[in-house]
């Protein structure tokens, strides 16, 4: 590279490491040196998790603020760090400028990455940084580190398990919806205020998945990324099981069933192929259930029971109705903005 976008490059780093880099107990060298030196609690597994987001594939600048990218790349990954019951620790960030994004831009974006990360104490250790002449690159890496007994992989559901999701489901979908449909009509201002909050800054359900490590109750878990029943299938393809789903138990919010009489949505399709929700889908054994129901309060959100976990032979089914069963399909959201 030509001398300038080189020494334009060490001054973005110098400006990124001052302002976003730290360094402390865990982390005893971050931004500057050829690798950056973190330390992770004895005893613990290292979770290592990276996301590479593409302007007009994972995001669109019409459509998103850079703050907003920032701040979703971000939880993409703290999101698959609560999925498997970690703790998030050290964050780097690799980035692909376009002549047309400037410092201020990636100043903000910085910004929104760690504001996502704020809550969780997460440090920026490094990353990397070029010039790029086709649209702005982003990719995320982030570490965590888990009690390895009890961490929750995809793998371990078995047959009776009663399948549970976090929060409510679709809100994501239907907030990317208002946002460039914009069919408002009969939809209050706050509801279509919180579905787009919920697009724009989901919530990763870290500490809900720490619970569950914690006090030893989920056989298996995922995050939903892609829409429950996409990742639905993945759960089950991976622990070899079949599932039995109530549709009428998938938890929605006022807000989207809102929307979805206003839009005449089904708004069980919202829940089921929604992207981006990153509520956690977890297996509980059916002897563990009173004592996941008593601790619920330590979860720091709510959680719902929506089906179980049966023999693969059955394959993977949705009750609508009285006694009407339907195959699920992988009907799941094709990534965020670009494509919807
Ligand atoms: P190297 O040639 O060893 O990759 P760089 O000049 O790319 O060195 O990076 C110098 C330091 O700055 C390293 O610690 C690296 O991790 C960090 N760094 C580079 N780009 C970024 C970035 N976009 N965000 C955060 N840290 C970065
Ligand atoms: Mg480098």
């Amino acid at each position: 590279m030509a001398a300038g976008p080189r020494l334009r490059e060490f001054q973005l780093i110098e400006h990124l490491r001052r302002r976003f880099g730290r360094t402390g107990p865990s982390v005893v060298l971050g931004i500057g040196d050829d690798t950056a030196i973190i330390k992770p609690p004895p005893g613990r597994h290292l979770l290592l998790t990276t996301d590479l987001l593409v302007e007009d594939i994972h995001f669109t600048l019409s459509t998103a603020t850079y703050e907003e990218i920032g701040y979703k790349a971000a939880v993409a990954n703290l999101s698959d760090i609560a999925a498997m019951g970690g703790t998030p620790h050290a964050l780097a960030v690799s980035i692909a400028i376009p002549r047309s994004v400037n410092e201020a831009d990636v100043t903000r974006l910085y910004r929104g990455l760690m504001a996502a990360c704020h809550p969780y104490g997460v440090s920026l250790v490094g990353g990397d940084t070029s010039a790029s002449r086709h649209g702005l690159f982003l990719s995320v890496t982030l570490t965590g580190y888990v009690a390895p007994k009890r961490v929750l992989r995809r793998d371990g559901a078995c047959i009776g398990d009663i399948v549970y999701v976090t929060g409510t489901l679709g809100d994501s979908l239907a907030g990317l919806q208002l946002l460039q449909k914009r069919p408002r009509n009969g939809i209050s201002r706050r509801d279509i205020r919180y579905l787009i909050a919920r697009h724009r800054r989901p919530t990763p359900r870290v500490q809900a998945g720490q619970f569950l490590v914690a006090r030893g109750l989920a056989t298996a878990a995922i995050d939903v990324s892609d829409g429950l029943s996409g990742d639905l299938v993945h759960l089950c393809e991976q622990s070899a099981v079949g599932v039995h789903i109530d549709a009428s138990a998938l938890p929605l919010s006022r807000a989207c069933r809102a929307y979805a009489v206003a839009t005449r949505t089904n708004p069980i399709q919202l829940a089921l192929r929604g992207g981006e929700d990153y509520e956690l889908l977890f297996t509980v054994p059916a002897t563990r259930r009173d004592a996941l129901e008593r601790l619920r309060r330590q979860a720091g959100c709510r959680f719902t029971p929506i089906g179980v976990i049966r023999s693969k032979r059955f394959g993977m089914t949705l009750a609508i109705g009285r006694g009407d069963a339907t195959p699920i399909r992988n009907t799941s959201y094709q990534h965020f903005s670009a494509n919807g």
